[in-house]
């Protein structure tokens, strides 16, 4: 990864924002390191504000997540609207925290690419099924693939229940 591709400079701003703009699709997730295939719309628009000396940088993520229901495998999207603040300090070592990235001094750029990529991620539900995301106004799962998966549960059900029979039968034989 190119890593001014991600980067931000940190030297050389006049007072006042200074804007950056960031598309994170398909092709950053998976050079970033994704074993799964992120398939995303997003865009990170960056600012740096210089006032006074003080450095803040604030990111604004805006985009779509596409993804795909674990239980009926309708495919969704899932929207990403996320804000980030920061101050920006000098210290010994390099460091992103919460409100806060510390710049080893002499520093002229700030790489994005890991922290937009760990914060990105973040938003990818573990479970994915869009009828049960809160989040989620108007995505419905599939009635007719959950149908003919509670068919199949039914069924399995129903053959336990042989195999349960069968095995009180054996039992009363003995
Ligand atoms: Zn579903």
């Amino acid at each position: 990864m190119d890593a001014l591709l991600f980067s931000v400079p940190l030297t050389g701003l006049s007072e006042g924002i200074h804007k950056y703009e960031f598309a994170c699709g398909p092709a950053f997730f998976k050079e970033m390191g994704s074993t799964d295939d992120v398939i995303a719309d997003l865009k990170v628009d960056a600012h740096i504000i210089n006032q006074s000396s003080r450095l803040q940088l604030k990111l604004v993520y805006n985009g779509i997540l596409h993804m795909q229901c674990d239980r009926c495998l309708i495919a969704y999207t899932k929207p990403v609207v996320l804000t980030e603040s920061f101050w920006i300090s000098i210290a010994d070592i390099l460091s992103i925290e919460d409100q806060i990235i510390l710049v080893p001094a002499g520093h002229d750029r700030l790489n994005l690419s890991q922290h937009l990529y760990e914060t990105l991620m973040l938003q990818i539900p573990l479970r994915k099924v869009p009828c049960d995301d809160e989040t989620l106004t108007k995505a419905y799962c599939d009635k007719n693939v959950l149908q003919s998966l509670q068919g199949v549960s039914n069924t399995d059900s129903e053959h336990t229940k042989d195999l349960e029979y069968w095995n009180t039968l054996k039992k009363l034989k003995h």
